[in-house]
């Protein structure tokens, strides 16, 4: 009988599950959005009972749609929406306050306090990230102080915190496991990357408690069994791991120099650095990414030291406005009908004769790091049209890309070799042409871009053996088309350089 992995992917608008088979193929998939809570400006909530409900429907029916039954399921692997936030009481199960999301800006002016303290460097070092309310600490911080009794429970160590792996593995295993992963522990800002442990001095600054805390395993590592009652059967969850670092594993970049990116609303681009922490000087933040080197029996958090040997680094950056950038030219200035139709009208013109379109909407981010930089077009002349217009976005969307890979680049004194590329906006040949052309370097889509499903796919499927080892996996990675790089190099350079003074100009609106 066919025998499957099954994929958790549990992301900020929906909860979707898909099933692989040994080829890494997509065999079954189930998806349902859930609600977003805005409770006010810049207020962002998500039901937690709803989270769960969602995923678990979602699971149950990728298997009724192929007609497979739980022992035909080798293991779970399970990836998420990073950083949010969610308090639960250990003994009913419950959440004392809605699960706080990533995107929230409540805690903003606590992070402003925490600068004022001076921790700002004290967490780059320790934690690896620039201090911001994105993280969990904050968030957790908040919770205990506005939840009612929440504050005395937690003394008392009958809260739970989890980002969503935890809270998923947590109730499927009805209670039994409290548990995360590297990648996820490192997107708290309470986790210290080189010691791989909670780091009490950042426990003690937020007052949260030790005992609400997971312990912390690798990502692909035998977390426990899901109870019988909920899939018609125990099934290993065998792996975990933040959506960005699943796809870095699910793009196979194991090897140090190895980067991929996201194409999504915003672009998430990842770089593997092995053994080496990099601290950034170009505001990229420093995580541990996904390996499937550790051998099963090391986990526990308190052998961290035999972790040390398995764990790996990554650096990232992000891009805050890319594919939300062609939503604007569909939405708000109704220049095209659909995203896709973008890629036809760039094509109608050879360039943007000399216009540039920078989509600072909400600030920029590395390496400008400017939050009050706004969206700028420069170089419009009467000649300019509606496809200089859309080729003018589509660019902006390569050029941040290629921000931030010269920004990894000059800090981990790492060539890039060739980017991985995934993602909705990935779809656009003429995007990828434009940014093999604009970075110089190779630019490959694989034939499967599901590949935050995938990454925590494979991170489950070597814990179980169902796949022997990276080897086997690598041969799944099938490219569907390598874009090579075929501008001439003194274009490139003037192109860069327009881009360079574009960007100032959005920078010196915001200075006002
Ligand atoms: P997310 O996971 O962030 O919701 P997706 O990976 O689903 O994002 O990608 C959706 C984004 O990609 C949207 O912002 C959309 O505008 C953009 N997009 C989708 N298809 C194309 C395309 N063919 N060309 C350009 N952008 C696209």
């Amino acid at each position: 009988m066919e025998t499957y992995i099954m994929s958790l992917d549990q992301g900020t608008t929906s909860s979707r599950c898909i099933l692989f088979d040994k080829g890494g193929n997509i065999c079954s998939m189930a998806q349902k959005e859930f609600t977003q809570i805005y409770p006010q400006p810049g207020w962002v909530e998500h039901d937690p009972m709803e989270i769960w409900s969602s995923q678990l429907s979602v699971a149950a029916e990728a298997m009724v749609k192929i007609n497979v039954n739980a022992g035909q399921i080798r293991g779970i692997g399970i990836t998420n929406q990073r950083e949010t936030t969610i308090v639960w009481d250990a003994d009913t199960g419950r959440p004392v306050y809605n699960a706080i999301v990533w995107q929230c800006r409540r805690t903003a002016d606590r992070i402003e306090q925490l600068k004022k303290d001076g921790w700002e460097q004290r967490i780059k070092e320790r934690t690896g990230l620039i201090p911001d309310a994105y993280f969990s600490a904050s968030k957790i911080a908040w919770i205990l102080e506005h939840a009612v009794d929440a504050r005395e429970k937690a003394e008392a160590g009958k809260l739970r915190f989890g980002t969503v792996d935890s809270w998923l593995i947590w109730n499927l295993t009805r209670g039994k496991v409290h548990a995360t992963d590297y990648t996820n522990a490192s997107r708290t800002m309470l986790f210290d990357i080189r010691n791989l442990r909670w780091d009490q001095e950042l426990l003690d600054y937020f007052k949260i408690p030790e005992s609400m805390l997971p312990r912390v395993y690798p990502s692909s590592h035998l977390f426990g069994m899901t109870d019988v009652s909920f899939l018609g059967g125990e099934i290993p969850i065998a792996g975990a791991a933040g959506d960005q670092q699943a796809a870095l594993f699910g793009q196979c970049c194991f090897e140090e120099g190895e980067v991929k990116n996201t194409y999504g609303t915003g672009c998430f681009l990842l770089m593997n650095t092995g053994k080496k922490i990099i601290n950034s000087s170009a505001g990229l933040l420093t995580t541990i990414a996904a390996t499937a080197d550790c051998d099963s029996a090391v986990g526990d958090a308190k052998d961290a030291k035999d972790a040390k040997d398995c764990v790996n680094y990554a650096l990232e950056g992000s891009v805050f406005v890319a594919g939300a950038a062609i939503q604007w030219l569909r939405d708000g200035m109704e220049l095209v009908r659909n995203a896709a139709e973008s890629e036809r009208f760039a094509a109608q013109v050879e360039d943007t004769d000399g216009m540039y379109l920078v989509p600072a909407f909400a600030g920029l981010g590395a390496p400008y790091w400017n939050p009050y930089a706004r969206g700028t077009i420069v170089g419009i002349t009467r000649g300019t049209s509606r496809a200089h217009f859309i080729r003018a976005t589509l660019e902006s969307i390569a050029y941040q890309t290629a921000d931030l890979l010269h920004a990894m680049e000059q800090d981990s004194g790492i060539g890039l070799k060739s980017l991985k590329v995934d993602g909705g906006a990935s779809a656009n040949d003429f995007l990828m042409q434009f940014q093999a052309d604009v970075i110089d370097a190779d630019t490959v889509r694989p034939g499967c871009i599901e590949t935050t499903a995938l990454g925590a796919a494979y991170l489950a499927g070597l814990a179980v053996g169902y796949w022997k080892d990276q080897e086997e996996i690598r041969a799944n990675w099938k490219p569907d088309k390598t874009f090579l790089p075929g501008m001439d190099e003194k274009k490139r350079a003037v192109l860069l350089k327009g881009w360079r003074r574009a960007v100032k100009c959005a920078l010196a609106w915001a200075e006002e």
